[in-house]
């Protein structure tokens, strides 16, 4: 409402964007369910796709609306540079319903599931106006409560150094730039064990992290709030975490190895 009212930012219904562009959200058979690349039918099996099987990565499953193309790359690139919450939390929304899905088809306890947006710099957020994966996840969390009748915690609790933007890097650099620049402070660890109660229940307990962010080019912003994750869990004593992906668009790579996209900016 005070989009509309007062600051005149207004955009078109995710759901029209959709049915314009003839466009329904990505079916499950379409992308990996282990790294979220685009594949075609049988590509993929128990191990992943042919681009991730056997490499290793900190998440076991990813899920997404769609690839960094057409709508999905407009509806990010509003969220991020237009301030629109509105369309964020829609997009959230729609990825916490898709999400609901997987999570329930793998029999993951929803009682132990907890949302956690990939974190900004303060500085961005001063520059843009928004913490757009922090906008996604609380819709995130809505669809996740929609899809199954549970209430799931979405809590902010990763924190980040500013670095100079990730594009510009080729991808075999992003992970050495990012890595060390996200933890969770002892102020947040703090918070979390006086003030959330349920959240730390579900910490004990061996909890589901839906770690959520806008895009994912090469991952290597996701591996780092991974670990970050980790060392928390480690060093508050709680037990192993399990990570699932929820991102709205994966950015696909280019022929000749070039990767174009917006991951960890
Ligand atoms: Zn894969």
């Amino acid at each position: 409402m005070v989009e509309d009212e007062f600051l005149d930012v207004t955009s078109q219904p995710l759901a029209d964007r959709l049915v314009g562009a003839g466009l329904g959200v990505d079916a499950g058979g379409a992308y990996c369910w282990r790294c979220g690349y685009s594949i075609g039918v049988f590509e993929s099996d128990g191990g992943g796709c042919g681009r991730c099987r056997g490499i290793r990565q900190p998440w076991g499953q990813t899920v997404r609306l769609g690839a960094y193309v057409g709508v999905w790359a407009g509806c990010v690139h509003e969220v991020k540079y237009t301030r629109f919450g509105q369309l964020g939390h829609e997009l959230g929304v729609l990825l916490g319903r898709r999400l609901a899905r997987r999570l329930v088809d793998a029999g993951v306890d929803m009682q132990r599931v907890l949302v956690v947006p990939v974190p900004t710099s303060l500085r961005r957020r001063l520059s843009r106006g928004i913490d757009h994966p922090r906008v996604i996840a609380g819709g995130v969390g809505r669809g996740l409560g929609v899809g199954t009748g549970v209430r799931v915690p979405v809590i902010s609790v990763l924190g980040r150094k500013h670095r100079p933007s990730q594009t510009s890097l080729p991808a075999s650099e992003r992970q050495v730039s990012v890595r060390g620049t996200m933890s969770v402070s002892r102020a947040s660890a703090w918070w979390v064990r006086m003030c959330r109660p349920g959240v730390e229940r579900r910490l004990r307990a061996g909890a589901t992290v839906v770690l959520v962010d806008d895009v994912t080019t090469t991952g290597a912003t996701l591996r780092e709030a991974c670990r970050a994750l980790r060392v928390w869990a480690k060093s508050a004593g709680v037990g192993q975490l399990q990570v699932v992906l929820g991102v709205v668009a994966v950015t696909e790579e280019r022929r000749g190895g070039v990767e174009k996209g917006l991951d960890g900016v």
